[in-house]
């Protein structure tokens, strides 16, 4: 563990690691075969800093004023212990929680060390467990951990557990607006598999007790603000198909021991920065460092990763830029220039092509009748 800590150290350089959090997790697993990605997360580099720097900046980021926006809302809804929260829960949700407890967990004695946030957090959840009936007790900004590549990750999850019934329940508070019952679908998307992230952490957590998955609910309780105030609405969301399709997800993560053995020894993106303020290492040369590391883009990655911009760039030209239902088509055809060769007969397929060219051909040939040309 030590060796893989310096290596990842080493990529990073001298700047702060950037924390994993659901958002990261949740895109990393929507591309499982980019190494890229998976050692620039383990090694905690700041990828929008990174692709700003050699010259491709990320489509991504909340204003200023977004953010004020959500951690004003967020405050109001956990104000005064969860004040607002248990009235959502018990008069919209019909949940009958009897008086709780409160536990705020983001420091523990003044201190923010995660390894101390984390037993903390695991000491608690540990105690309701075996407590019996309902605890109804809530923990806020409990510190998780995740088995990412084979490596522990912690996760900062702006959220509260509650305890119901024998089961944790899952607090998600967002703030988009839900508008006359409806949510914009991509949102309640991104929502539904963050949230799956922190499910899957705390059964993780739990099942390292001896307790079983059903000791954390599936439906998580979303809180948005509704209309046009700042009124807060409560909604249960299922996630039990995000549960799925992460836990694949990850499990078809490389390990980042094995992505990392396999890379330049002297490689590193570091972005420390000189005297005059902006990164000592030139920017080619780190976009050099960046493409020694295999990537595989495909189109997805432009509403997932601060990287995609650069990633696009480089594939220019490559099939896997169609997007994966191309590419799988293609199979060994690699090349768009490749494809068309193929497809107008003036190159000749090789054996694991076959199957790719007779298809680009008839394809060909249907775009000849279509538009009334003559072969
Ligand atoms: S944008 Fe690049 S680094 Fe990010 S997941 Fe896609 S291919 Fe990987």
């Amino acid at each position: 563990m030590h060796d893989i800590d310096a290596r990842l150290g080493r990529i990073r350089g001298d700047v702060p690691p950037q924390a994993h959090n659901a958002r990261t997790i949740a895109a990393l697993t929507s591309n499982p075969g980019c190494a890229r990605r998976a050692i620039m997360d383990a090694a905690g580099i700041d990828k929008p800093r990174l692709a700003s720097y050699i010259g491709f900046p990320a489509p991504f980021g909340q204003s200023q004023f977004a953010i004020t926006r959500g951690n004003a809302f967020e405050a109001q809804v956990k104000a005064n212990g969860c004040a607002e929260l248990l009235r959502l829960l018990r008069e919209q949700l019909g949940l009958p929680i009897p008086e709780v407890s409160y536990d705020d967990l983001e420091e523990v004695g003044g201190h923010r060390s995660q390894h101390l946030r984390h037993a903390r957090t695991r000491s608690l959840l540990t105690r309701a467990a075996g407590a019996g009936g309902d605890a109804g007790t809530l923990f806020d900004h409990p510190l998780l951990r995740l088995d990412v590549g084979g490596r522990p990750v912690y996760l900062e999850p702006d959220l509260i557990a509650f305890r119901l019934g024998g089961r944790f329940h899952v607090v998600e508070i967002k703030s988009f607006a839900v508008i006359d019952g409806q949510a914009d679908g991509d949102k309640v998307a991104a929502a539904a598999i963050q949230s799956a992230v922190y499910v899957l952490a705390m059964r993780q957590l739990l099942a390292e007790l001896g307790t079983g998955p059903e000791a954390v609910a599936r439906e998580v309780v979303l809180v948005c603000p509704e209309n046009f105030s700042n009124r807060p609405v409560a909604t249960l969301l299922d996630v039990r198909q995000q549960l799925t399709v992460l836990g694949r997800q990850l499990s078809r993560l490389d390990r980042i021991e094995s992505l990392v053995g396999l890379q330049p020894p002297g490689l590193t993106f570091d972005l420390e920065l000189d005297q005059a303020g902006v990164p000592h290492r030139p920017a080619a040369e780190l976009a050099d460092d960046v493409r020694t590391v295999p990537a595989r883009y495909a189109p997805e990655c432009l509403a997932s990763c601060e990287m995609c911009f650069f990633c696009r760039d480089e594939a220019r030209g490559q099939t896997a830029a169609l997007g994966r239902a191309a590419a799988d088509e293609l199979g060994a055809v690699h090349s768009v220039q490749m494809a068309l060769g193929l497809a107008d007969g003036t190159l000749t397929p090789a054996d694991d092509q076959a199957e790719a060219a007779a298809l680009l051909r008839e394809a060909a040939r249907l775009r000849r009748e279509c538009l009334g040309e003559t072969a």
